[in-house]
Formats: structure tokens, C-alpha cells, sequence
């Protein structure tokens, strides 16, 4: 049984249908990296995995259970968090107090110092500032700070909403390098990005969305060496 299921899942802003059918699957243990043109869908896609945005239509199945009308919040205590686009960082809360937002689902509050040592060693630049406004941070240290809250909430599922968008090269290959390391200690990523090049490569599997559809899944490998994928997505004629 896949982690994540999506069976033809439609979904609307007013009359505006953003989704048109999204079938897609995440299993335990993988990468899965959505990429597409601005405005495909990707992060309505996000949204109505972590509840942010309603279904219309179709299937929504979490571990096997239907969640498609479960609340935002019951989703992250059943293992589902999101890191969301342009980042969302608290910007007059300190980041110790950012950090422990993402843990207030949590019914398991002996186990939170171990969680955030394991975000400050994923990211020591954040130990080291732990005191600031979240809003003094860097472009950078602000996209580590909403990854690692959301990690507080201890996921099954991480979902990240362009987690490299408007980062300094040296940031990107971090936070790509990152991305890896959070997998192999577990937790299950979902990963949207305009970066298809480092995107695919650190993807063990991958769907490309248009206009609100997924035209062609694969894994991160035959995608990269895809002549029409490479043409349309990672800038080589
Ligand atoms: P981007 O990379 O620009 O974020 P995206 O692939 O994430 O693009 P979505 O943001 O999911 O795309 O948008 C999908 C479609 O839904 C687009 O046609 C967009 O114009 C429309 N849309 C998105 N948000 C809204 C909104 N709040 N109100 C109306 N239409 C919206």
C-alpha cells in the first residue's frame, strides 16, 4: 500500500479548476518530486494533500485512509506536514519559538528536545541563531527554519513547496544535500521544484504536471535523460 494516494483528484479555485485528474503515488521510504511551468499545479497539488486547499473530486488516501475531509490540523498529527512556498516563517518570533510551532501537535512533548537536536544538527546555522527574529534571518536561513519546523511535527510525509526558490547557488546544493539526509533518516518527501536538474537527480521517482494533469511519471533517472524533458525543463535543446 502506497504512503500517499491520489486517484484523479480535481480540485477549484471558484470556477477556476487548478486540478484536472492528479493520479499520483508516494511510497514509504521514497523521494517524490513534482516539476512543471508556473501555474501547472503543483502547489494546489500540496495544498490538498496537507488540507490547505478542498478536493472536488476524487481520491485522497493517506496509509490507506480516505483524509480527503480531515482538517489541516488532524493531518499533521496523523504524520503529514508541509513546508509551504515563499516559506512563512513567524518573522517577530525567535527561531527556538518558530521551531516549536511545528511541534504543537505533538502529544509526545518528552520526545521534543531529541527532534530539535536533530534540527540543529541538520542545520547548525540554526542552533547558532536560536535567539533571533525569525525575520532577521537570511533568505536561506529562513527556508532551513520552515523545513526544520516542519520536521518538528515529526512527519511521515514532508512536503516541500519550492524549498530552493530565490536561494544562492551554495544554499540550493545545501539544502538539496539536506533534502537527502532527511529521507535516509526516514521520513518519506514530496518535493515540488522549478529546479528540475537537482530535482530529478536526488529523486527516486517523478511526475511532471501541465495545465493541472500529470503527463509523465518516471523515475529521476529516465526523466533526466528525457530528450523532451530536458528541452522543456532543464534548459537543453
Ligand atoms: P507556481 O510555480 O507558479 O506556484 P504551480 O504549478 O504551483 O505554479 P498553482 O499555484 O498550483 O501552480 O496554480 C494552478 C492554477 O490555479 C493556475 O492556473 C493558477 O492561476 C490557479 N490559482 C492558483 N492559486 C489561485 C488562487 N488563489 N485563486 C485563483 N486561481 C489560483
Amino acid at each position: 500500500m502506497p504512503l500517499l494516494e491520489l486517484n484523479d483528484v480535481c480540485a477549484h479555485y471558484g470556477r477556476i479548476q487548478a486540478l484536472d485528474g492528479i493520479t499520483l503515488t508516494v511510497e514509504e521510504g521514497e523521494v517524490v518530486t513534482l516539476i512543471g511551468a508556473n501555474g501547472a499545479g503543483k502547489t494546489t497539488t500540496m495544498r490538498v494533500i496537507s488540507g490547505i486547499r478542498p478536493v472536488s473530486s476524487g481520491k485522497l488516501l493517506f496509509d490507506g485512509d480516505d483524509i480527503k475531509s480531515l482538517r489541516a490540523d488532524l493531518r499533521v498529527v496523523r504524520g503529514i506536514s508541509q513546508s509551504p512556498e515563499g516559506r512563512g516563517v513567524f518573522p517577530g518570533m525567535t527561531v527556538l519559538e518558530n521551531l516549536d510551532m511545528g511541534a504543537y501537535t505533538r502529544k509526545d512533548r518528552k520526545s521534543l528536545g531529541a527532534d530539535l537536536d536533530r534540527v540543529f544538527s541538520l542545520f547548525p546555522r540554526l542552533a547558532e541563531r536560536r535567539t533571533q527574529a525569525g525575520g532577521t534571518l537570511s533568505g536561506g536561513e529562513q527556508q532551513m527554519l520552515a523545513i526544520g519546523r516542519a520536521l518538528m511535527a515529526k512527519p511521515r510525509l514532508l512536503l516541500l513547496d519550492e524549498p530552493s526558490m530565490g536561494l544562492a547557488p551554495q544554499f540550493i546544493a545545501q539544502i538539496f544535500r539536506i533534502i537527502t539526509e532527511i529521507n535516509e533518516q526516514g521520513t518519506t518527501v514530496l518535493l515540488v521544484e522549478q529546479n528540475a536538474q537537482q530535482a530529478l537527480s536526488r529523486a527516486d521517482r517523478a511526475y511532471v504536471i501541465e495545465t493541472g494533469r500529470i503527463v509523465k511519471a518516471g523515475t529521476g533517472a529516465e526523466l533526466l535523460a528525457d530528450p523532451a524533458i530536458k528541452e522543456a525543463y532543464l534548459g537543453v535543446a
